[in-house]
């Protein structure tokens, strides 16, 4: 039987808005686990564009997307939140005044006093590649992420792709591959300098192997990959033997589960709050960041900021009824810097 975490808040979503809550919801004592659907935090900043400069948070010139993410781990630090990556929230049950459970994917029960969604764009999922049959294999031997390295030790891994999460994977996975192949249509890549360097270091020592074409037939039987078929641009074909492919071709994003939470929606896809405490139609779940909409909404890193402030003031009297609060500023405040660790 899975056992049942007890928290005092739960966020779903890890992007910079649901980071930034877990510091306002710990200055005022209330402890937060996250739970993402991707393997690391950040959303949108980390997925989308972790090396572009951000202009506009509020007195930091610039900073990179990846930066921000960083800067935001370090800031939450002292509150010792407990993430729980690869995990996508399928449900949230209310099961109390308020008091909600909430499941994944993978099978993990949560019990929240407090829900924050905290979901942005919704759930990335991964663009599939044009490959004919190809859910056959899905899940068995096909696998857009890699939830768990060890599964892959041993095996003849067809990575596909040449952006940023095909050559991670390419560096991480070849020291446990049985063979490693790394397959993109063009020999240039998007990825991060550094990375491919290695990558082509990996090449010339012959730990891997890199081929340049497309799949366009995959052979096997019963879900089980045996080999891929590549096409190259000169009209040759090449048999990749293989037994896991790994396609990393984007991310798109899709609201996903939220839709079904029995949450009211704006026009079908953003969560209407009242921009008081950001809280939706079911007392003790709040919408924050890119998710919600109000009048006025603006789908800013600076916004959720704002929102994430407010919400914590509301949650507060849900996780501590008999507590009233008093307001402080971090400057000033000995109690305050003391959680901080600075004092
Ligand atoms: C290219 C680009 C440039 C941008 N530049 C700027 C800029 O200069 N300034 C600015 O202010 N904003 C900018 N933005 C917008 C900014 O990135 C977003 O406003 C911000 O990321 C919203 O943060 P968030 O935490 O609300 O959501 P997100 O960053 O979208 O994070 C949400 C997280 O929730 C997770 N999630 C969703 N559903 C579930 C589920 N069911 N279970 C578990 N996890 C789930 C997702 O995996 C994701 O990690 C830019 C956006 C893009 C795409």
């Amino acid at each position: 039987m899975t056992e049942t975490i007890k928290t005092d808040v739960l966020i779903i979503g890890a992007g910079p808005v649901g980071l930034f809550a877990v510091f306002e919801l710990g200055l005022l004592d209330m402890k937060a686990h996250l739970i993402d659907i991707l393997d690391r935090p950040g959303g949108q900043c980390a997925e989308l564009y972790p090396e572009k400069p951000i202009y506009d948070i509020p007195a930091i010139p610039f900073i990179t997307g990846q930066g921000l993410v960083d800067a935001l781990m370090a800031q939450i630090k002292p509150f010792g939140p407990t993430f729980h990556f690869g995990e996508m929230v399928e449900t949230v049950e209310r099961i109390g005044d308020p008091l909600f459970r909430v499941r994944t994917d993978r099978g993990k029960e949560f019990e929240a006093k407090v829900v924050v969604i905290a979901a942005g764009g919704g759930s990335f999922q991964p663009k599939k590649p044009p490959m004919p049959g190809i859910e056959a294999y899905e899940g068995r031997s096909v696998h857009y992420a890699v939830r768990r390295m060890e599964d892959f030790r041993g095996r003849r891994i067809l990575v596909v792709g040449g952006g940023d999460s095909a050559l991670d994977w390419t560096l991480n996975l070849a020291p446990l591959a049985g063979r490693l192949t790394l397959l993109h249509r063009r020999d240039a890549f998007r990825a991060a300098p550094d990375s491919v360097n290695k990558m082509r270091a990996l090449v010339a020592n012959g730990s891997i192997d890199l081929l340049v074409g497309q799949v366009t037939a995959l052979e096997g039987g019963d879900g089980q990959l045996s080999a891929a078929v590549v096409k190259h641009d000169d009209g040759s074909s090449t048999t990749v033997g293989c037994d896991a492919m790994l396609p990393f071709f984007g991310l798109t994003m899709k609201l996903g589960p939220v839709a079904n939470w029995g949450i009211a929606l704006h026009e079908g896809e953003l969560i209407p709050v009242d921009t008081a405490a950001f809280e939706t139609s079911v007392p003790g779940i709040f919408a924050i960041g890119d998710i919600n909409w109000y009048p006025g909404k603006l789908k800013l890193i600076l916004s959720g900021f704002h929102e994430v402030a407010l919400m914590t003031q509301k949650a507060h009297r849900y996780i501590y009824p008999e507590k009233r609060l008093v307001f402080q500023y971090t400057t000033s405040s000995t109690s305050l810097q003391k959680k901080l660790g600075v004092a």
